[in-house]
């Protein structure tokens, strides 16, 4: 017998899919759906680079030239991961907006 699709599990659906534009991800700004802000300070980042390793959506990068990290907001979404991992306090979530 058939299942409808709210009788479906993950296991019932078949392997696939398509991806019709490949490399679009940049188009996509996840930033626009934020609700909280990393905040970060320069004067406490150690430097460990695991905001950067850890983050998703790869929003996060060196400025080589001035030592410190930057920020992309459009691909900023605020889950929070960077603030969590780092071990010295130095990104605080906000609230979007303030
Ligand atoms: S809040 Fe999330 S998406 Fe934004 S920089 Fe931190 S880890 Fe990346
Ligand atoms: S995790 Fe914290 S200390 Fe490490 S580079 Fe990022 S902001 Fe700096």
């Amino acid at each position: 017998m058939t299942k409808s699709m709210e009788e479906m599990t993950w296991q019932d659906i078949e392997p696939g899919g398509a991806i019709s534009e490949p490399g679009n991800a940049s188009c996509y700004h996840t930033g626009t759906w934020r609700s909280q802000r990393p905040n970060y300070s320069e004067e406490i980042c150690i430097r460990c680079w695991r905001c950067c390793v850890m983050c998703p959506d790869a929003a996060i990068s060196p400025d080589y030239e001035k030592n410190v990290f930057v920020w992309n907001y459009d691909y900023c979404k605020g889950c929070g991961i960077c603030a969590y991992e780092c071990p010295v306090d130095a990104i605080a979530m906000e609230e979007e907006g303030k």
